[in-house]
């Protein structure tokens, strides 16, 4: 047992059903007890999708333990197909039906259904989401590419993308910006996959004459898988920033047999604006800025990189929360000069923040949290994420477009934080002190609250609680506070004010 209040990823289950719910054609039929349909929500709130992913629940209750679940099983599995009408069929457990020992790909096959049917084995209580997506990924691949002889003739610029899943962290617009890219450079991307992809692409992969790899993660299994299978290399370099992205250009065009005068800092100069806004003098303070980065081990690893060698940044903490990449974490963090944080547990990472004393966070979701409460900037790079980072605007992260957008999510932070720190610097001045107007810019916004009648002495009387329950409130709002509360006391006749009388005056004043 272990004593768990966040988790950085889900059940296996869940990657599954994110490689099925990125792919068409593929449906799931899930061995689970009720409620477990609150996955659903990851696809339809957090990445605002209009249909349900593909997944058909057995949600099994109490009551059914006594009967067959089995049956309830096999049901299942006969509606789905006969409503959906897949052209090829997931069956598996989540942690629950897992102890039931139901078999679904037995069970699966034993109504002989005329479709290719795949059973997931995902080890609900030793593996993770990605682990559970890798391996889902890896089997669809096995089971439609596995059977197909490649061709003859293969064209040596043919490349397939592979990774990109549903509720990835930006991957909607990493396809877009990195096919782009290929395409503009002369490759032709034929298959990307699992997002978007059929069974029958999927039996198309082995056409192409390489693969890139964009999320290893999700893909490392089955590149290796095609690699052995049809002798098809993969890509290793990630093209997350401008040195990554060229980088991976030149591995790419290499696997492509292109000649190599063209790759290099001359042949994307000034594609990207990150370079030139991280070289130019407002981006002097930028040097040397203690960075800590946390998150999926492609995106940390990452994330330093452009810390270090892009932005000039001091990388003073690296870590992951996916035990199956780290020695790679561990062989990055090597070249920072710090120990790799190697964790699932969101308190280690918290008391690793707290050592590392940085003044910036690269983190998921969690870290956006402990930040917030240590008050050091933050940014997110990597899933677990919420809502705001699916935008409706195109964010990638790879690329050289990628990296515009990764200079603006990291820098803002930071320049807030010096604004809020000149603010507190200068909290006595005549401009922004506490009875100062709302804001310097609009001096008349408090002017009626200022030219109200003082309220006699007597209701302007404060206990210690209620005094250090007013300085809760941000500075720059207490002085209204502060008038409000003693215009509400002597309104009422209320002395001396305490803690209630500010909360009462907030209400009133709220209403
Ligand atoms: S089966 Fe797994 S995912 Fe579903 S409710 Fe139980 S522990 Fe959670």
């Amino acid at each position: 047992m272990k004593l768990s209040l966040w988790t950085y990823e889900g059940p296996p289950h869940v990657g599954a059903m994110r490689i099925a719910a990125s792919m068409r054609g593929v449906h799931y039929v899930l061995h689970a007890p009720q409620g477990d349909t609150y996955a659903d929500l990851l696809f339809t709130m957090i990445e605002r999708r209009s249909t349900r992913p593909p997944v058909t629940y057995t949600t099994f209750q109490a009551r059914d333990l006594s009967g067959s679940t089995a049956d309830i099983f096999k049901t299942a599995c006969q509606a789905a197909v006969d409503r959906f009408q897949p052209e090829a069929l997931l069956v598996g457990a989540s942690c629950t039906a897992e102890l039931l020992q139901d078999d679904p790909g037995g069970l699966a096959r034993a109504l002989d259904m005329p479709l290719p049917v795949i059973p997931l084995e995902l080890p609900s209580y030793q593996k993770k989401e990605n682990w559970g997506a890798a391996e889902t990924f890896y089997r669809l691949v096995r089971a439609f590419a596995g059977p197909v002889a490649r061709p003859a003739e293969i064209a040596p610029n043919s490349c397939n993308i592979l990774g990109p899943t549903a509720l990835g962290f930006r991957c909607r617009d990493d396809v877009e910006e990195i096919r782009r890219l290929l395409t503009d450079e002369g490759f032709d991307v034929r298959v990307v996959a699992p997002l978007d992809a059929s069974p029958a692409d999927l039996a198309r992969l082995p056409e192409a004459a390489f693969n890139i790899v964009l999320y290893p993660e999700i893909a490392d299994t089955a590149a290796r898988w095609l690699q052995k299978t049809h002798g098809m290399p993969f890509t290793a370099t990630i093209p997350i920033g401008v040195g990554a992205t060229r980088r991976f250009l030149a591995e790419a065009r290499a696997l492509a047999g292109f000649a190599l005068q063209s790759t290099g800092e001359s042949g994307q100069g000034g594609k990207d604006r990150l370079t030139w806004y991280a070289r130019s003098v407002d981006s002097t303070y930028l040097t040397n800025k203690r960075v800590f980065i946390f998150g999926d081990a492609t995106h940390a690893i990452a994330a330093a990189r452009i810390a270090s060698e892009e932005l000039g940044f001091r990388v003073c903490g690296l870590g992951t929360y996916m035990r199956e990449f780290a020695r790679d974490v561990r062989e990055a963090a090597a070249r920072y000069g710090v120990d790799a944080l190697i964790t699932d547990d969101h308190l280690d990472v918290e008391a690793a923040i707290v050592a590392a004393r940085p003044e910036l966070v690269l983190g998921t979701q969690m870290e956006r949290h402990i930040a917030k409460r240590l008050r050091v900037p933050c940014a997110v790079i990597s899933a677990p994420v919420h809502v705001q980072d699916f935008p409706a605007r195109y964010s990638p992260q790879m690329g050289f477009e990628g990296a515009n957008v990764i200079f603006d999510s990291w820098v803002h932070p930071l320049m807030m934080g010096l604004e809020e720190h000149l603010l507190q610097m200068f909290r006595d001045d005549f401009e922004f002190n506490d009875e100062a107007a709302a804001s310097h810019l609009h001096p008349h916004a408090t002017a009626e609250q200022v030219d109200a009648p003082a309220p006699a002495e007597a209701a302007r009387i404060w206990t210690v609680d209620a005094e250090r329950e007013l300085k809760k409130v941000p500075f720059f709002v207490r002085g209204k506070a502060r008038r409000n509360t003693e215009l509400f006391a002597a309104s009422k006749g209320i002395h001396p004010i305490t803690v209630e009388t500010l909360y009462d005056a907030k209400a009133h004043f709220a209403r």
